[in-house]
């Protein structure tokens, strides 16, 4: 797909190709990746200095705001102002914070328990999901800088266990942004396309994620058979991270300097440098082994790797415990696990390796760098997506539902929503009058009860139906969704063997808005669906019913009486009137009054056919 885009400023037109940028929208640091030369990059900023942008906005006043390594600063100057953890918010009602709301150092308002949480700077108000999308907008312009081209197209990461409310305020953030966001990736999926593994079509495989963050530690366990990435399960802790090590340090400090921690809470400002201070102190012990020795005010900030590693020792148990657990839900153990993927800054600690390795009995996966590791493979679904990697399955489950109008105008599912491409489904119907010998195969997508409140996306008719009565034709309708979102619909006659196809293009049919709108649609109207659904169904009963009825009574005249057939016809009277009417109740009503009259009389009818057909035949002798 060409593109022509106008470069305002300079009144160039441009021809370009589709580019599509991987973001990795964390807790504690966001960054941006893009393909370059066929290899993914994270993308540094103007200093040509970080990857990473800290996840982190102050609002001086309402109109001025600093996002990233600017922000961090008035961390320590201007808490109140400045937010941090927004992640953690995405898509929660009060309710569901309550419990940690004290870990804010803002001000989170709680009018209301279960609509969506809003955070107070100054006198304005703001989503999680606007928040999210002012740091989505920097990393779109610290991209757009750098290669000097606007971009539109994202592909977003999110933890594997974000449900559909924190993966759609996700979205939306990316639409604030003015990002059409492509695809929502798991970012242990990510990670493990960053390494390459699960690309080209091998044998199923099963990666452990391991992503230890700053302030958060997700363990993913995953399938991965035909390009498809399957979550076993996941575990975790969504408070354990290098915070955790940095607050112990701080500790440690308190401890050999004989102070209590009311020091902190006294002195804000200090609290938070000690914060800094700890941080790097971590990062240069861990990497160099060497002992840290430095002053701040009256403290004395020291550490060696020896009791370094102690105190990332009881956090790295932990991290042990939640692996344990999920292998445990996964149905695995260690051994049926072939790679390890390391995630997360707080992996760059040896110890933190070490403990991981010994414990899966594997060498794990950390030649990329952790915290690039989730945006490069973000880039790297990207350039999938846009269609660069010929040879490579698209990795996706179909976002609404795909099934065919039956009588009634009713939907009948056949692939549902969420389910993983490719998929296959099929389902057989029959005719419903009798000699019929064209079948109309009407195709929709969507998650109402009726088709006409769901999209059309296409309809066929299959010809040729040898003329049969109503129900005794078995028609096979095979729903194939390929790896691109290419729906093939088949309808094949099993008796006759009469078969006709046709191939639908569904995947990018739909924006974002009008698929979130059908779906909150659903949700709406359920109760009134469900309704016309059983009165719909009713009436195709009954009209079957009505058909069968005339036929009993024309192939039955000789063995009923005539006061019979006068009262069969009358209670197919009441039954048509009943279906011309809006009460299912009362067509279900008049339909058992019918049956239960006609019962007795059909297995009459039954018993003189089989004793006709014994009198017809011939005894060999
Ligand atoms: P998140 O996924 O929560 O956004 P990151 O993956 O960016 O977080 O990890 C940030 C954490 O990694 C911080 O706690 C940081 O201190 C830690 N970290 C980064 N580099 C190192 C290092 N060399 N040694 C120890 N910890 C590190
Ligand atoms: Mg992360």
């Amino acid at each position: 797909m060409a593109k022509i885009s106008i470069n305002i400023k300079e009144g160039k037109v441009a021809q370009e190709a589709d580019l599509i940028i991987g973001i990795d929208l964390g807790t504690t640091n966001s960054l941006v990746a893009v393909m370059e030369n066929g290899h993914p990059k994270a993308v540094k900023g103007k200093d040509g200095k970080n990857t990473l942008v800290p996840s982190i906005i102050h609002f001086s006043t309402a109109t001025d705001v600093l996002i990233g390594d600017d922000a961090k600063e008035k961390l320590v100057s201007d808490p109140q102002n400045t937010i941090y953890s927004v992640k953690r918010l995405m898509g929660k009602s009060y309710h569901d914070i309550e419990s940690f709301e004290k870990y804010f150092g803002y001000k989170i308002i709680d009018e209301d328990q279960d609509s969506l949480v809003k955070i107070r700077v100054k006198d304005k108000f703001y989503s999680p999901i606007e928040l999210s999308g002012m740091i989505l907008k920097a990393l779109k312009h610290r991209i757009e800088q750098s290669i000097g081209k606007p971009v539109s197209k994202a592909v977003i990461t999110v933890p594997a266990y974000f449900n559909d409310a924190q993966r759609q305020a996700t979205r939306d953030a990316g639409k604030l942004a003015g990002l059409d966001v492509l695809r929502i990736v798991n970012e242990p999926t990510a990670a493990s396309l960053a390494y390459g593994i699960g690309i080209a079509p091998e044998a199923a495989q099963k990666i452990a994620v391991y992503d230890l963050g700053g302030g958060t530690f997700d363990i993913s366990i995953l399938q991965i058979q035909d390009g498809i990435f399957e979550v076993l399960s996941t575990n975790g802790n969504t408070f354990l991270g290098g915070d955790d090590i940095d607050r112990a340090i701080i500790d440690y400090w308190l401890e050999i300097n004989n102070l209590d921690d009311s020091v902190l809470s006294d002195d804000k400002n200090l609290s938070q440098e000690l914060r800094l201070l700890a941080e790097e102190a971590k990062k240069m012990v861990s990497l160099s082994q060497n002992s840290f020795k430095r002053k701040l005010k009256f403290f004395n900030c020291q550490i060696s790797p020896e009791k370094l590693n102690e105190l990332v020792l009881s956090i790295a148990k932990q991290t042990i415990d939640c692996c344990k657990q999920a292998l445990k839900d996964a149905g695995l153990s260690t051994a049926d696990i072939d790679h390890v993927i390391m995630v997360g800054g707080s992996t760059r600690i040896p110890l933190i390796k070490k403990v991981v390795s010994d414990f899966f009995q594997k060498e794990v996966h950390d030649k990329l760098d952790p915290d690039e590791v989730v945006a490069l493979g973000a880039a790297v679904q990207a350039d999938i997506l846009a269609g660069n990697q010929k040879d490579i399955l698209l990795l996706d489950i179909t976002p609404l539902s795909l099934g065919i109008e039956t009588i009634g105008g009713l939907m009948d599912t056949i692939i549902p929503r969420n389910s993983k491409v490719p998929a296959k489904a099929g389902r057989q119907y029959t005719t419903s009058v009798d000699g019929q010998t064209n079948l109309k195969v009407s195709v929709f997508q969507g998650e109402r009860d009726l088709v006409q409140h769901n999209r059309k996306l296409g309809e066929f008719i299959l010809r040729g139906i040898p003329p049969m009565p109503a129900g005794i034709p078995k028609i096979e309708i095979h729903f194939i969704l390929d790896a691109d979102g290419i729906l093939t619909v088949k309808a094949k006659e099993l008796r006759s063997g009469v078969e006709q196809k046709i191939e639908i293009r569904s995947q990018y049919g739909l924006s974002e808005e009008e698929m979130a709108m059908m779906l909150l649609d659903s949700i709406e109207h359920a109760q009134s669906d469900m309704d016309t659904r059983a009165l719909l169904e009713a009436r195709n009963e009954a009209n079957n019913i009505i058909l069968s009825s005339d036929k009993f009574l024309e192939q039955n005249k000789e063995i009923l009486s005539e006061e019979e057939i006068k009262t069969i016809l009358e209670y197919v009277d009441h039954l048509k009137t009943a279906v011309k009417g809006e009460n299912k109740d009362l067509i279900n009503k008049t339909m058992d009054e019918l049956n239960v009259y006609t019962t007795p009389l059909a297995h009459r009818a039954l018993d003189h056919n089989i004793a006709d057909s014994l009198k017809g035949k011939k005894v060999d002798g």
